[in-house]
């Protein structure tokens, strides 16, 4: 198969993953230019959660771009903005009930960290191992899923610690419940010995780990940093950039473990493809950024906020989220199936429609190699899918939340033959 890339004029800065030449997408299909049909189980990774380009979505633009392409937020009212919060507080508490916009993840993941200093007047945040919570200085300092997000940008934002996280290879022997309670011990020793509740605004924590490999951490580790912060008088961010809008079988992760983060930060599948973001806090503490200490031209786009509306509303009314679980449920089962015909499956894991799957390679190292080789087979044969984790020895599956159960059988059937291939 020929290879298309971008011309040179084209920072090679970006990777291309596939040999894909789009012409359009529909559902969970991408299609080329020559009309080759593929099933899409990145969904441009965790955004086109309503399915690529929803028609109900893509008409809600449309009318949209009629209207108004820009109205920048501190010129003009727009009732949009009241609409899309109402809208959003449905499904998010109501200890959550203020919201502020932007467009990109990393640029909301600023806009957290800017509220946790300001509002707690406290310099210091402490992240976790193996997150990502985006490329600008300030959210890429808080992430460590990979050094090469990081490697020729030091020195980043100072003021940030980093406290370990359950999930690694090497302790994977260990008792999960023991590893939770050293990493938590781990995390008050920090308070105590490096950066003390008096001057540690926040903690931020994606809920799963989403690029740092997949990983649904043990219910007593996210209830323990909540108790820590708690106890410490700390703010709780969590980054529901990837894990949000119905990804994981709820609306957010945070329900998964019966707590409310003090600050909630969410993009990619609000909009379905559109650029949009925000973070979500009580009233209280959004109320102490006072008028001007934060902004941005953008943010939000009335284009962005008319999908967004839509989005949510076809989240409702297709149950995508219930979607999400039964679909999810029934992928988790099958791949946990092929982990025991496949030794070099090590590990099948996830919630909802977000499920990762590890491989080892014959010495019990990260399998880098043949989850690359296994997700190059499945692309020849028709599926995309992408790879995440330190090593890039997991390959993950998350499609859009309309996925049918013939269309999951279907990519089920080319990743099994993939696996064959890749053994062959
Ligand atoms: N946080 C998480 C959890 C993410 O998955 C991502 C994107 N993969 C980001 C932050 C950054 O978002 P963006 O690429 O839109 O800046």
């Amino acid at each position: 198969m020929k290879v298309k890339q971008h011309s040179d004029k084209v920072s090679r800065v970006w990777p291309l993953f596939t040999n894909i030449d789009v012409d359009y997408g529909e559902g969970v299909h991408i299609y080329d230019q020559s009309g080759r049909e593929f099933i899409d189980c990145t969904s441009g990774i965790g955004v086109t959660n309503t399915g690529h380009c929803h028609p109900r979505v893509v008409k809600a633009v449309k009318e949209q771009t009629e209207k108004l392409l820009h109205g920048q937020t501190t010129i003009l009212y727009n009732s949009m903005l009241d609409r899309l919060t109402n809208d959003l507080q449905k499904i998010i508490p109501e200890k959550l009930n203020c919201f502020f916009f932007s467009n990109s993840g990393s640029e909301a993941v600023e806009g957290a960290i800017k509220l946790a200093r300001h509002a707690t007047r406290k310099p210091n945040i402490i992240c976790f191992q193996g997150g990502y919570h985006g490329r600008s200085i300030g959210a890429l300092s808080l992430t460590t899923a990979k050094s090469v997000y990081r490697s020729g940008y030091q020195p980043l934002m100072s003021g940030v610690f980093v406290s370990p996280h359950p999930y690694f290879r090497q302790y994977r022997e260990e008792d999960v419940e023991e590893r939770t309670r050293h990493c938590l011990a781990e995390l008050e020793y920090l308070l105590h010995t490096q950066t003390s509740p008096d001057e540690t605004a926040a903690m931020i924590i994606e809920p799963i780990l989403g690029e740092g490999g997949y990983v649904m951490p043990p219910e007593s580790f996210i209830n323990g940093i909540r108790d820590i912060c708690n106890k410490n008088n700390i703010l709780l961010i969590f980054d529901e950039i990837q894990t949000g809008f119905g990804r994981t079988g709820e609306y957010f992760a945070f329900t998964h473990f019966n707590i409310v983060p003090d600050i909630l930060v969410i993009a990619k599948g609000i909009a379905s493809g559109l650029p949009l973001s925000g973070i979500a806090a009580n009233k209280e503490i959004m109320d102490k950024w006072i008028p001007g200490s934060h902004g941005g031209t953008y943010g939000p786009n009335p284009i962005s906020m008319a999908a967004a509306i839509e989005t949510i509303n076809v989240l409702e009314d297709e149950e995508l989220v219930n979607n999400a679980k039964e679909m999810g449920d029934f992928l988790l089962a099958e791949l946990q199936a092929l982990k025991k015909e496949y030794p070099i499956i090590v590990d099948v894991r996830g919630k909802g429609l977000m499920i990762g799957c590890e491989f080892v390679d014959d010495n019990g190292n990260p399998g880098t190699v043949i989850a690359e080789k296994v997700r190059q087979n499945c692309l020849t044969r028709g599926l995309i899918l992408l790879t995440c984790g330190p090593y890039n020895q997991v390959i993950r599956w998350i499609p859009p939340l309309t996925i049918k159960k013939t269309e999951l059988e279907k990519a089920l059937t080319i990743f099994t033959l993939a696996i064959k291939d890749s053994l062959g």
